[in-house]
């Protein structure tokens, strides 16, 4: 959707944190300026206050969820 975006690009890096007083994005390996900032990390399981839960119920949202779903059913 984004790649005719003559400002678009694109990072692949790990986020360590904000300089919000410099609008710059914090990288493993340097940092990023910005003029507006969205954060979208994605979200955890949630169980309602019921943590004790999720070793019966666990998170299918990786491979690695899934692949441990799997073993335990086989
Ligand atoms: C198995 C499964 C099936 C689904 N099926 C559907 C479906 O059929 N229809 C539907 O509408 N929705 C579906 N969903 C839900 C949908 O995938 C999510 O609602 C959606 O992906 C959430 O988007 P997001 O951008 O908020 O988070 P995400 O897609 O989780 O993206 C967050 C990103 O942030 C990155 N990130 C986190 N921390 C850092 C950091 N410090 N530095 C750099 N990057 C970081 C993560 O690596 C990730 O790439 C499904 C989800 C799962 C798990």
């Amino acid at each position: 959707m984004l790649r005719h975006g003559k400002n678009v690009w694109t990072i692949l890096a790990e986020v360590i944190g904000f300089d919000l007083g410099g609008q710059r994005v914090l990288l493993a390996d340097g940092a990023v300026g910005f003029d507006s900032l969205i954060v979208a990390t994605g979200a955890r399981d949630h169980y309602f206050g019921n943590d004790d839960w999720e070793p019966l119920a666990p998170g299918l949202k990786s491979i690695e969820d899934a692949t441990a779903i799997r073993r335990k059913i086989l």
